[in-house]
């Protein structure tokens, strides 16, 4: 299951892609580190692909973000133009597989509005720390994602995962923090968590419901 994080660019990442003017914001590289390990990262901004691009690798240069940054996909919007136009995520992965952070509303399709991370916009000033906040919600929301599916959107059909050999994670109420459930196809359950540094499973025992 891998998750998909579109990244819109102006007022996010950076303060905006004009070519002499554009400022990183503050926190970047370690955002980005700590999201690549979850996450299949993309971009999806309103910029034209080769303004984008160029913005990222005008970053990467100046050593405010990781050089993997300037080769990510990027996506637009059906009509690229600068203006406000909402953002389809479908157009990046099936719906429930890719959340996109952004500082737009405007940017959001009402109906996709459960995978919206918003961000406070950013044009340059010193003091920010909202990708920092983000990062915490992103390390939440992942382990609600291996909690089971817990969230309506995504909600998947757990025996036709056990029927198709693959092995589903949920949790209960008598679970510590971050402890999950992983239940095999054959029935066996074991206690599992997960190191957020790395996005590892590390096995803690094996469970039986009381
Ligand atoms: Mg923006």
């Amino acid at each position: 299951m891998r998750i998909t994080l579109a990244l819109d660019l102006e007022g996010t990442l950076i303060s905006n892609a004009l070519p002499m003017d554009c400022t990183a914001r503050p926190g970047l590289w370690s955002f980005l580190s700590m999201a690549r390990r979850q996450f299949r990262i993309v971009l999806y901004t309103n910029v034209f692909p080769r303004r984008a691009r160029a913005s990222l690798r005008r970053i990467v240069r100046q050593g405010h973000a990781p050089a993997w940054l300037a080769r990510v996909p990027i996506f637009n919007p059906p009509c690229p133009s600068g203006e406000q136009e909402a953002k389809d995520l479908r157009l990046v992965g099936p719906l429930g597989r890719v959340f996109i952070v952004d500082d737009s509303p405007g940017s959001i399709r009402q109906d996709q509005r459960p995978f919206w991370l918003p961000i406070k916009s950013f044009w340059g000033e010193g003091a920010d720390n909202e990708l920092e906040r983000i990062s915490n919600a992103l390390m939440q929301m992942f382990m609600d994602i291996v909690e089971g599916m817990r969230f309506e959107p995504w909600t998947l059909d757990a025996q036709k995962i056990l029927d198709a050999g693959r092995q589903i994670y949920y949790g209960n109420d008598d679970l510590g923090e971050h402890e999950v459930i992983k239940e095999y196809p054959d029935g066996k359950k074991e206690l599992v968590t997960f190191d957020f540094q790395t996005g590892k499973e590390i096995f803690l025992k094996h469970y039986e419901s009381l």
